[in-house]
């Protein structure tokens, strides 16, 4: 599967495929060991999972 590039707004790294993430009420995709707040979390899981469940977050090629 394809996975968008895409960069934790904390960090700056690259979210990898079995990175364990969150996703905001904003859709953004933040590290779990980055995200501090308990609110406005919409989901976690892997990034693949999310990309799965999402289909915002799908690569167009
Ligand atoms: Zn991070």
């Amino acid at each position: 599967m394809n996975l968008i590039e895409l960069y934790c707004p904390i960090c700056q790294q690259q979210v990898e495929g079995n990175d364990k993430v969150v996703l905001d009420t904003i859709n953004t995709i933040t590290h779990k060991t980055c995200f501090n707040l308990e609110f406005a979390l919409k989901d976690y899981g892997t990034f693949e999972e999310m990309v799965k469940r999402y289909e915002f977050f799908k690569c167009e090629d």
